[in-house]
């Protein structure tokens, strides 16, 4: 029945919701801590509330299926034009339009080892070959990445910062790499975290379109912008690309409400930097515990960390649950030593800790 492929996909696994756990453990939802869909720790912006509430009164309306205004603030933004962005239902629509515009039976999809899970299944379900390329300490090889692009290629995959690994390739490095793919395959460089990165040089994807014209630039407002179940991302490109990505998409695919609350969220600097103060200071919390507990992680330019916890990840993030914390095994990454925890409060990173401390112990 199904393309060639679809049958062998295996389904993404989302974070356990909330609601199911409190069910099974007998508890009040606000008693489980979640820490497993790198979700915005914050809740949403004010600002971004209360536009979406306002737009509840036109829920009779179609949306603007161009979304004029979101992209007018995008392009104000980054100093694009509007006719170079493409709008999705979070970014992994856009991803998928991407996949279903450039490729399919017969093409290959470049992609690293223990990247977005969306890249393979976004391969497999148009009916391309994807391309898995091991990684390098945990990271993409992007040398490794060039050099499997073949004649059939017509897609690469880079997510910088990667999830779930947390690692991120610099300016220098992300040039040196699109001066060595062809310019008629598209590099897609999927930009989800790329608001929490405080490195010195940080790579910026949006600087590079003007001489990569090959070059797509996903982002999202379910991060760092805490729109996450708005479903809000979009891609900037040349034109010729955002004109073709916005003949596949669905005609209505952002709603009312994502539209409102991410145009009014832009206006919203304040969230933005809080948002990344709260992040810097939850890694390192983390992260210091990690290193307390002689634990190894993988360290992170997201919203998140892959923590090593040894052979019995599984049933650590089992005695986690118990404990009313969820956080997310990686095993279906081929990662199954890990489990990555997404940054929350200063309060509730702690709780896990001390979950994680009691989860280890009874582990052997
Ligand atoms: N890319 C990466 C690397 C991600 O981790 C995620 C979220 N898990 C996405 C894209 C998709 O995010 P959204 O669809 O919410 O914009």
């Amino acid at each position: 029945l199904a393309v060639e492929g679809v049958q062998a996909l295996s389904p993404y696994q989302p974070g356990k919701p909330i609601s199911e756990l409190a069910r099974e453990l007998g508890l009040n939802p606000d008693e489980i801590i979640k820490l497993a869909s790198n979700e915005n720790p914050l809740g949403p912006s004010s600002k971004a509330m209360a536009a979406a509430k306002a737009a509840l009164s036109d829920a009779c309306l179609y949306p603007d299926g161009n979304g004029y205004d979101l992209k007018q603030k995008l392009s104000a933004r980054f100093n694009v034009t509007a006719d170079q962005l493409t709008l999705g239902n979070g970014s992994n629509d856009v991803l998928e339009v991407i996949a279903r515009c450039f490729a399919g039976p017969g093409s290959e999809v470049v992609f690293s080892q223990y990247a977005f899970a969306v890249y393979p299944l976004a391969t497999q379900a148009v009916g391309a070959t994807p391309v898995a390329v091991p990684a390098k300490d945990w990271g993409h090889d992007l040398d490794a990445m060039a050099a499997a692009v073949t004649e059939h290629t017509r897609l690469v995959f880079v997510a910088n910062p990667n999830n779930p690994t947390g690692t991120v390739h610099d300016a220098d490095a992300l040039e040196t790499f699109l001066g060595k793919i062809p310019e008629n395959v598209l590099v897609v460089l999927d930009e989800a975290y790329c608001e929490y990165m405080t490195g010195e040089k940080d790579p910026d994807g949006v600087a590079l379109l003007s001489r990569f014209p090959n070059l797509i630039v996903c982002r999202t407002f379910s991060k760092a912008w805490g729109l996450a179940g708005l479903r809000v991302g979009y891609s900037i490109s040349s034109p010729a690309i955002a004109d073709i990505l916005n003949r596949v998409r669905q005609p209505f695919n952002v709603s009312l409400v994502a539209l409102a609350a991410a145009t009014a969220v832009l206006d919203d600097d304040e969230y933005l930097q809080r948002s990344r103060e709260i992040n810097t200071a939850g890694l390192k919390q983390l992260e210091g515990a990690f290193e307390q507990m002689g634990l190894r992680y993988i360290p992170s330019a997201g919203n998140f960390v892959a923590v090593e916890v040894g052979p019995q990840a599984l049933g650590v993030y089992q005695a986690l649950l118990a404990r009313g914390v969820i956080v997310r095994p990686v095993e279906g990454y081929g990662m199954p030593n890990h489990l990555r925890v997404s940054v929350g409060l200063p309060e509730q990173n702690e709780l896990f800790i001390d979950a994680l401390a009691k989860a280890l112990a009874a582990a052997g």
